[in-house]
């Protein structure tokens, strides 16, 4: 069987992936942070075909060489690690030091050990194309091939630019990599808006991931509450988990960036759909319809190259939002 090594593996993304990887016949090797992680995952997925290594740090010293050297018949790996939140006080201690060393420390075992290593897929973000301040400018426009602008010593302003900065130095770190060191698999990046969607395996409502806490908090907003109404592209999970499997096997992947965006979406506009399909929950109406006016601020996307490759169609707002909802709302006690 072929092996595939997942790191991050009890993320939301990651999870998606590997049930897709395991239905597609792969065997799979995810990297947690501790045995309890593990053994939770292994029992959520439930297949013979999936084990997981603890790497407790993506950014510790050599953090992968260890289960590297374990797994090194390893075809294809995808590193999904890193971490994602926007309420840290110490932003380049717990955002930027660990996306970058993550990506640094899985390039270099990849190098060493896994021999047999056709492609390495790392998940970037659309923060690496666009910087928080230019994702809501309009009069720009970003595609594949774009960028962010943020300067290492300006990103720990705070924990959105530090994230946003994060993804940039991480992925631009990888490119420099293979650059560098030509090894003999290839690489590609996979680059998200906001990724929503339903969980694989299991929903917890009290420990939603970043992005899909956005649609949770919703659903606790009642009478006088506020919100707050961010905007931004959006893609669902599947998609994304969908994009990550092409990826490690499609020739024409290589050394691409695949830019993951279905559109721009306001809170408003969630707001509205979980409205409309169940009254009875009586939640807040917010701006009823203020959607396309609340997304005029963004700048424009092109992700015409990526969509063309990918060939599918991605998974509207609409259906993206209902099918959170619906799985998040049957776990709700
Ligand atoms: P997630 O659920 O928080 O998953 C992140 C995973 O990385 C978790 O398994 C986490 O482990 C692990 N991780 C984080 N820091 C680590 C560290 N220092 N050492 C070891 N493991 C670490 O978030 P996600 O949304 O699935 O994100 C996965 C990837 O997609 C990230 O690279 C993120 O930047 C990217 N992305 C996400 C979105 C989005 O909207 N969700 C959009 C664009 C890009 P623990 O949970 O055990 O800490």
């Amino acid at each position: 069987m072929t092996k595939v090594f997942v790191t991050g593996a009890s993320g939301f993304i990651a999870q998606h992936i590997v049930k897709l990887l395991l239905e597609s016949g792969y065997e799979v090797v995810g990297t947690v942070r501790s045995k309890e992680k593990g053994d939770a995952l292994a029992k959520l997925v439930n297949n013979q075909n999936f084990q997981y290594v603890i790497v407790p740090d993506i950014g510790a010293y050599k953090a992968f060489d260890e289960s590297l050297k374990q797994h090194n018949d390893v075809s294809y790996i995808l590193h999904t690690a890193s971490p994602f939140t926007y309420t840290t006080t110490h932003p380049e201690q717990d955002l930027i030091i660990p996306a970058i060393q993550g990506t640094r420390n899985i390039l270099n075992a990849a190098d060493t050990y896994a021999k047999q290593l056709k492609r390495l897929v790392i998940t970037s973000s659309d923060a690496a194309i666009y910087s928080n301040v230019d994702e809501r400018n309009n009069k720009l426009a970003f595609n594949e091939q774009s960028w962010n602008n943020i300067k290492y010593q300006d990103a720990t302003v705070n924990a959105v630019t530090a994230y946003y900065g994060a993804k940039s130095f991480a992925e631009k770190s990888a490119w420099e990599f293979m650059e560098m060191k030509t090894p003999s698999f290839t690489l590609s990046a996979v680059n998200p808006s906001y990724v929503f969607g339903p969980q694989a395996y299991h929903c917890d409502p009290n420990h939603l991931n970043e992005s899909n806490a956005i649609i949770g908090d919703l659903l606790n907003k009642h009478g006088n509450d506020t919100f707050e109404n961010e905007v931004g592209g959006y893609i669902d999970v599947r998609d994304v988990a969908k994009a990550h499997v092409f990826a490690i096997t499609n020739e024409d992947a290589a050394n691409r960036r695949l830019f993951m965006n279905n559109g721009h979406f306001s809170v408003q506009m969630m707001l509205d759909i979980v409205n409309q399909k169940w009254p009875e929950l009586n939640l807040i109406k917010g701006t009823p319809c203020s959607g396309p006016e609340d997304i005029k601020v963004l700048a424009r996307v092109d992700n015409s190259a990526t969509r063309k490759l990918l060939q599918w169609k991605f998974i509207d707002l609409e259906t993206m939002v209902i099918d959170t909802v619906q799985q998040i709302s049957s776990t709700k006690n």
